[in-house]
């Protein structure tokens, strides 16, 4: 018998902004195959985190999908679900609600800022660092700010077993981004989670706080989004230049419904400058950066593959986000 250690993950009931939340169960078990059918639910007090009141305030998690846990031995992540004691699921369970497509095919691209003592990293202490412009994708001292911190963090993510495609130094100094790409929407929504636990937990090892707020610092510094790449597979399959202006249309029809839940304080950085159109204007175009939705030219090319969803925030719910461009393209005629 061996003393496995299980790191069961929730989310808190902290607004706009959920919290991660997670504690180590230990069990006796020869082995452990991924499958978290053989996990015990497990319980913890809702009142400690926003997610209940007075004296009920037991609820319970039940394990979803499974990591190992590349940050210690003989271990594994667990994605958990919140549920009441009768057995419903929980006001914070924005998991729970989404119908599955194993057939979608996500690519997010998480940007998120490194800071240090509320400044992000590289700041100087007092005053802003040279203006915008060296920064992205760059290289050198002065440069970047905490590239060994990502690349630990990338490796990581790799050893769990997250399909990450890439890693680059964004247009702020200390922001970057990574990409994550999975097959399926639950498992997208997952693996999302899990990269950002593994993003705060790592970063306790540096003394960093990670902050994914859409405009950490205002004025003309890049805010952090989170694109979302999506693709069914009529999209991949079939295609056509009707088919891609279709959804375009469709999402367009849907954009105050998609803003709602692509993240709080979005409105900061969805402004018309840096790369970001209007919060309250929706385009779309070839190879447009400056557009809600961007068809990439690799699209374009034959008008097969994925679309852009540019608007989603950085802090962004990921299952939330999925469901909403779930539902948009129902509203889509594929044949
Ligand atoms: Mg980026």
């Amino acid at each position: 018998m061996n003393k496995l250690k299980f790191e069961y993950i929730w989310r808190d009931g902290y607004k706009p902004e959920a919290n991660f939340r997670s504690k180590t169960k230990i069990m006796k078990m020869n082995s452990f195959d991924g499958d978290v059918s053989v996990l015990p639910e497990w319980s913890f007090d809702g009142s400690s985190t926003k997610q209940s009141e007075g004296n009920f305030s037991d609820l319970i998690l039940i394990p979803k999908r499974s990591y190992p846990d590349p940050t210690r031995l003989n271990a594994f992540l667990i994605i958990c679900e919140v549920f009441n004691p009768d057995g419903t699921p929980h006001s914070s369970n924005t998991r729970h609600s989404v119908n599955d497509d194993p057939e979608m095919w996500i690519g997010f691209e998480q940007e998120y800022v490194i800071s240090k003592g509320n400044r992000p990293l590289g700041f100087p202490k007092d005053g802003y660092p040279a203006p915008q412009g060296q920064y992205y994708c760059a290289v050198g001292t002065g440069n970047v700010a905490g590239r060994e911190f990502v690349e630990e963090h990338m490796d990581i993510c790799l050893d769990a077993g997250l399909d990450l495609s890439g890693i680059n130094a964004e247009v702020m100094l200390g922001q970057w981004e990574y990409q994550v790409f999975s097959k399926g929407i639950l498992k997208a929504g997952d693996d999302l989670m899990i990269s950002r636990y593994l993003l705060h937990k790592l970063a306790e090892n540096y003394g960093y706080k990670i902050d994914i707020h859409p405009k950490p610092i205002k004025g003309d510094w890049n805010g952090s989004g989170m694109h979302t790449n999506f693709s069914n597979k009529a999209m991949r399959e079939i295609g056509g230049k009707k088919m891609m202006i279709d959804i375009c249309e469709a999402l367009s029809k849907s954009h105050k419904e998609h803003i709602a839940a692509y993240g709080a304080d979005n409105e900061q950085r969805l402004t018309g400058e840096h790369e970001t159109q209007r919060i309250d204007k929706f385009s779309y175009g070839v190879s447009d950066r400056g557009a809600s939705i961007r068809i990439p030219a690799s699209t374009a090319k034959n008008w097969k593959g994925h679309l852009e969803d540019r608007r989603p925030a950085s802090n962004a719910d990921p299952y939330l986000i999925l469901q909403k461009i779930q539902k948009t393209l129902k509203s889509v005629k594929f044949d």
